[in-house]
């Protein structure tokens, strides 16, 4: 089963994204925020979004669900809800 990842932001800023305990559904996961991460295979996540961004997806530090450092974006993004995926070099 796909695990979701709400993300919260760490400062006022907002470029910096911190996952919260994952929930089983994606409803409940965006369902607290506009953002989650959908884990799509071991380390490997995609970066959903609930509204469409006003600025380049790009800017964001999507931070690890294991460890907590920044991922690497391998996937760019493909549209205003699915934006890229992210792998954690650390983890893998
Ligand atoms: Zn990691």
């Amino acid at each position: 089963m796909s695990k979701y990842y709400p993300l919260v932001d760490v400062d006022s800023t907002g470029l910096d994204k911190v996952p919260l305990f994952p929930a089983n559904h994606i409803a409940d996961a965006l369902g607290k925020c506009n953002f989650a991460l959908a884990e799509i295979a071991p380390h490997r996540y995609t970066l959903l979004a609930m509204k469409p961004l006003d600025g380049d997806p790009d800017q964001y530090h999507i931070h690890c669900p294991m460890c907590g450092k920044a991922m690497a974006q391998v996937v760019p993004y493909k549209s205003d809800h699915l934006l890229g995926e992210y792998a954690c070099e650390n983890c893998n």
